[in-house]
């Protein structure tokens, strides 16, 4: 759980491909606005996790509490990001 850590959806940029919605098993997106991203539950994020944002073909995720890529491609969740 990340309280300072989430996607933020840049929607003048999203093509709402779904692709951000279906990667996320942590329940962050809702499934039911598919294809349109809609962070539901962003304390359920991984922190520092970019598995979405790094399948985003878009550019149009970004994360709250992101301090510059101290951290990247350093995630730990488990979900094969
Ligand atoms: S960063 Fe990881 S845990 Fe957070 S919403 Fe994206 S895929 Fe899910
Ligand atoms: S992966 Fe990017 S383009 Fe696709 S729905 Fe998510 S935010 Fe939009």
């Amino acid at each position: 759980m990340a309280d300072r850590w989430y996607p933020v959806i840049d929607y003048t940029l999203c093509i709402e491909c779904g692709a951000c919605t279906n990667k996320c098993k942590h329940g962050v997106y809702d499934p039911e606005k598919l294809p349109t991203p809609v962070v539901a539950d962003p304390k359920a994020c991984i922190d520092h996790c970019r598995g979405c944002g790094n399948l985003c073909p878009a550019g149009a995720i970004s994360y709250v509490g992101d301090d510059g890529g101290e951290h990247a491609g350093d995630c730990s969740c488990g979900c094969s990001c």
